[in-house]
């Protein structure tokens, strides 16, 4: 069953209506920029063709709630509570659909807001980093954006979806996520720059190619609300500091030299990583369009090397994914995500992904590791309201 359809028969088990319409987000891959979207630089996601769907019907009177096949509780909550209900951060997973309705409403102050009856169901895995908090969000905002009347654009929406994602949730993100998952287009990816938010479609011209995108979920759960993702913004922001910039956006790999005379080891070294991902993500975007997507493994491998070494969030199960890849004739391959764990994206023929499959799932089984989850992801279109 389709995650629409799935939504709208949970909403139907929910409170015995129609939906108003189904609207649904995408998750999202990114194919190449770690860690450098909250620097204020450069990314390259692509959305995927796994949504996650909200179908919603408006209720007379003025309680939003929210129900998910991925939760067993309900949650509800009147609109002139949700203030306090986001403050007093105890909502879990309902965290992300009234956040959204909380930002959402903080965005656009003259929205018609009413109580709401919000379902959701989804087949984008959660916390294999493909973004299920993206695409909730998207999924939800678009809902809302609609039926409040709100009017936001879809860059608007993205500014929700992270403004939920940061301050309802608690989870330090940057925007990329909810950028490629409002924005996404069939066989493209988003170029992003993270500081003026501006925006270019690239073709990725992998069906034209016979080229397929592999993502191995290695099944190792991360968390972005806690740990390492947290030490790794504050080491981006130590190292700006210490260099006298707004941010690592402003540094180039012509101030390295520079950086490792003023940093300590481990700073220097995040700052390397955020500032040589920054120069691949423009070499990736200037390599696909002037040579086409069979250029660009060289920066993706070395992307990874730069995250397992000097960003130092890769781990043994992702090294594992990524060298069994390539081993296996991947044009390139990399750890996606925050990292501590989710998943590696190999680009390769469409005629090896069996065999680069099978050879993923043998070496980790002989390393004693958990199976992985193995899937194609195709380069897909973005949020949309589906009926
Ligand atoms: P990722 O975005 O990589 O999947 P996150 O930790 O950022 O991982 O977000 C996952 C969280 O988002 C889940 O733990 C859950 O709270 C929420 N979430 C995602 N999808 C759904 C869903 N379909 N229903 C309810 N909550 C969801
Ligand atoms: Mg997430």
């Amino acid at each position: 069953m389709s995650a629409q359809d799935a939504a709208a028969a949970r909403l139907r088990e929910f409170t015995g209506r129609e939906p108003d319409a189904v609207w649904s987000a995408p998750g999202r891959a990114n194919l190449i920029g770690e860690h450098t979207d909250y620097n204020e630089g450069f990314v390259l996601p692509f959305a995927i063709e796994h949504r996650t769907a909200a179908a919603v019907a408006l209720r007379d009177d003025d309680v939003i709630r929210v129900t998910s096949t991925f939760a067993p509780d309900a949650v509800g909550v009147s609109l002139a509570e949700l203030d306090e209900t986001i403050a007093r951060g105890d909502l879990d997973w309902a965290a992300y659909p009234l956040g959204v309705a909380w930002a959402l409403r903080r965005a656009a102050p003259g929205a018609a807001a009413r109580g709401v009856d919000i379902a959701i169901a989804s087949d984008v895995p959660v916390g294999a980093g493909l973004s299920s908090s993206a695409a909730i969000e998207g999924a939800v905002a678009s809902a809302l954006n609609d039926e409040w009347d709100a009017g936001l654009s879809p860059v608007s929406l993205a500014r929700v979806g992270r403004t939920a994602e940061n301050d309802a949730v608690g989870a330090p993100t940057g925007i990329m996520d909810q950028m490629a998952s409002m924005l996404g287009v069939a066989d493209a990816a988003t170029f992003l720059d993270c500081r003026t938010l501006e925006t270019d479609s690239v073709d990725l011209g992998l069906r034209r190619e016979g080229l397929s995108l592999l993502v191995i979920d290695t099944n190792v759960k991360h968390s972005h609300a806690t740990g390492g993702y947290r030490e790794r913004r504050a080491s981006c922001e130590a190292g700006a500091a210490a260099m006298g910039v707004p941010s690592l956006r402003d540094l180039s790999v012509g101030d390295l030299p520079r950086a490792q005379e003023l940093l300590d080891d481990v700073t220097f070294r995040r700052v390397r990583h955020i500032v040589t991902e920054n120069q691949r993500v423009l070499d990736t975007v200037w390599t696909l369009r002037s040579a086409g997507p069979r250029a660009i493994g060289d920066l993706l491998v070395a992307s990874h090397v730069s995250m397992r070494d000097d960003f130092e969030i890769s781990g043994p199960e992702l090294d594992l994914a990524v060298d069994t890849a390539l081993a296996a004739g991947a044009i390139g391959a990399r750890m996606t995500g925050g990292g501590f764990g989710g998943a590696a994206i190999a680009l390769l023929d469409d005629g090896q992904v069996a065999d680069a499959g099978a050879a993923v799932t043998a070496a980790f089984a002989a390393s004693g590791f958990a199976a992985p989850t193995i899937f194609t992801v195709r380069p897909s279109e973005g949020a949309r309201r589906d009926r």
